[in-house]
């Protein structure tokens, strides 16, 4: 059977994302970090809907958990694969250049850009065996116009970006997509401290994106009907470049 698997799955975009795959039909594999509650909710609101739903918590920072929870998955599904991942979890940690320690730039590149590196690495061999998978990466604005303040958030979008580009053209002869999607400002926790009233103002569309939003490009790029699709970046940000 063909799983998803979505990184930072328990709230936000990612939470959206298991719960648009599994409405689609999917089994859904749900990751993060330490949010154990937000984990459960969100899996009984996929089962509520009839939807499959596990939780696998690991840290993507942490290549040794990355390698011990996807062999433990695969030994309790040994006719199973991974044929969906989404590459979701991310953290900011802002700060100027000049005052930013060494700890707010490794835990963001660590959590985006190695988690990315290692989990990818780790699954998209038995896709290019199948003959069959999507990569989606969730990146960001920043990681394409750069913003100040995120040096770290930007460098390890935009490393991801090249890394989804030349990973597609490696990949495509095997039938496997890997895309990412750009978003610009969504409601969640990540954005709640940002002042959304000032903000909005810098947005065409005034107005933040839903995580539901996000889902649906995602959930189009994970499908078998963006097949010719591949190492593209498609913007979701309501006309803010
Ligand atoms: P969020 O609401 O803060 O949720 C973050 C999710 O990532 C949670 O499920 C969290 O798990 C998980 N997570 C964080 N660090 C992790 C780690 N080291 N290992 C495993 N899981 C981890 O964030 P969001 O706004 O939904 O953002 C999701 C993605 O979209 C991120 O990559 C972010 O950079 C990107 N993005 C967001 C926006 C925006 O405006 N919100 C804009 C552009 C891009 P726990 O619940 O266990 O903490």
């Amino acid at each position: 059977m063909e799983y998803a698997l979505v990184t930072g799955g328990s709230r936000g975009i990612g939470r959206a994302v298991a719960e648009r795959l599994a409405a689609d039909g999917m089994p859904v594999v749900i990751n993060y970090k330490s949010n154990a509650a937000a984990a459960e909710e969100t899996k009984q609101a996929i089962e509520a809907t009839g939807g499959r739903c596990e939780l696998l918590p690991f840290d993507t920072a942490d290549p040794k958990a990355i390698e011990a929870a996807v062999e433990q998955w695969q030994a309790q599904h040994p006719d199973d694969y991974i044929a969906v991942l989404v590459n979701n979890a991310g953290i900011r940690q802002d700060n100027i250049l000049v005052f930013m320690t060494d700890e707010q730039w490794h835990s963001v590149l660590d959590t985006t850009l190695n988690g990315f590196f290692y989990l990818t690495r780790r699954l998209v061999k038995e896709m290019m065996t199948h003959r069959k998978g999507h990569i989606v990466n969730v990146v960001s604005l920043s990681g394409l116009k750069g913003m100040p303040g995120q040096t770290n958030y930007s460098a390890a979008k935009a490393a991801v970006i090249g890394a989804t580009k030349a990973l597609a053209q490696e990949v495509a002869p095997r039938k496997v997509t890997v895309n990412a999607v750009a978003p610009g400002f969504i409601a969640t926790d990540m954005t709640k401290d940002l002042d959304e009233k000032q903000l909005k103002e810098l947005i065409p569309m005034r107005r933040f994106g839903k995580p539901e939003e996000v889902a649906e490009l995602v959930a189009f790029l994970a499908s078998p009907k963006a097949s010719y699709i591949t190492g593209q970046v498609v913007s979701i940000n309501g006309g803010m470049y």
